[in-house]
């Protein structure tokens, strides 16, 4: 059986849409912080494969609060499930990282997975960053010392009908939907709106995943559509999915603008899976703005 922990998140929620007969467990069920509580749970359920998604995450405000929260939060839950996933013969792990883990600066771009280690990743959320290299020298340690077919995927940022519209919490692509649609004359964004970012579509992050697991791959692999915006590019593109191409733009240069850019190559990914085709930009955001829109019904 396929054991997904983080199943009440984003990607879980989106993940269940495609792997339905897996299963999903959230904090409530088992708090991954307590090792007694994952062993309970491997125990009960004896999975063969384990997707783990459950972490910390939250936005730039968040990250740079709490990350006395974001390191041993996420160091202690995934070493948990790890060390239980060995004691347990679990077959295949695949636990999930993210391109905000990699270098604030290196010589070129994209980057590739094996830029991973070569520079300090960016000052506001170093501490996610590291806890998150923890998980991959700890899954790459259990590969080189247990031969085990365990492996990990970096994403880049997500967006989706499942994400979080809180405060806190919200990443950059819900907080501009939720501000889109509040707005009525100005839509008025953090930073400078010139740094870089891919964006995906928890769905297609879903489906790889699916992929993955039904093929038996076992490769470290960024996963990211090709395309790269700036946020006012972005800010333009939302404006335009959501039908309010009137708003007017405007920049609060006086708030941090987070990493400049952070693009990964997701040409190994793309060899394995060579007709996936990432949802554009312009059809994610009206599906999730639709999406919003019917929920708030304003
Ligand atoms: P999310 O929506 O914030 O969901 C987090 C999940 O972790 C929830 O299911 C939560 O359960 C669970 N969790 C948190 N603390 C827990 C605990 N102590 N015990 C058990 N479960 C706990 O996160 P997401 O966006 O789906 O992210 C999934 C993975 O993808 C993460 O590893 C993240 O680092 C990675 N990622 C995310 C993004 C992004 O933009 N969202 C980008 C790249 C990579 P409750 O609901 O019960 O709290």
């Amino acid at each position: 059986m396929i054991l997904v922990t983080g199943g009440s998140g984003l990607v879980g929620k989106h993940l269940k849409d495609v792997l339905p007969d897996a299963v999903y467990i959230s904090s409530r069920d088992f708090d991954l912080m307590d090792i007694n509580a994952v062993d309970n749970m491997m125990d009960f359920f004896k999975p063969k494969v384990v997707v783990h998604l459950a972490a910390r995450v939250g936005n730039l405000i968040d990250n740079m609060t709490y990350p006395v929260e974001y390191l041993e939060q996420n160091i202690t839950m995934s070493s948990n499930v790890l060390r239980k996933c060995h004691e347990y013969n679990v077959e295949r792990v695949i636990s999930m990282l993210s391109t905000c883990i990699y270098p604030d600066v290196v010589e070129t771009y994209p980057m590739t997975e094996k830029d991973l280690f070569n520079g300090p990743p960016p000052p506001t959320n170093f501490s996610y960053g590291i806890a998150k290299r923890c998980t991959a020298t700890h899954i790459d340690s259990y590969v080189k010392q247990f031969n085990k077919k365990w492996s990990y995927m970096i994403p880049c940022n997500l967006y989706g009908e499942y994400d979080k519209y809180g405060e806190h919490h919200s990443h950059f692509v819900s907080a501009l939907i939720k501000k889109i649609y509040e707005s009525d004359e100005t839509l008025s964004l953090w930073g400078s709106g010139t740094p870089l970012r891919q964006y995906m579509y928890g769905g297609d992050l879903a489906r790889v995943i699916k992929y993955v697991i039904e093929n038996d791959i076992n490769e470290n692999l960024n996963v990211a559509p090709k395309e790269v915006y700036t946020i006012r590019q972005m800010a333009e593109i939302g404006k335009k999915a959501c039908g309010k191409d009137n708003l007017k733009l405007e920049f609060d240069k006086n708030k941090p603008d987070g990493q400049f850019r952070k693009d990964v190559d997701s040409s190994k990914l793309l060899n394995i899976l060579e007709d996936f085709k990432f949802t554009t930009l312009d059809d994610g955001i009206k599906k999730v703005y639709d999406n919003f829109s019917k929920r708030h019904n304003r």
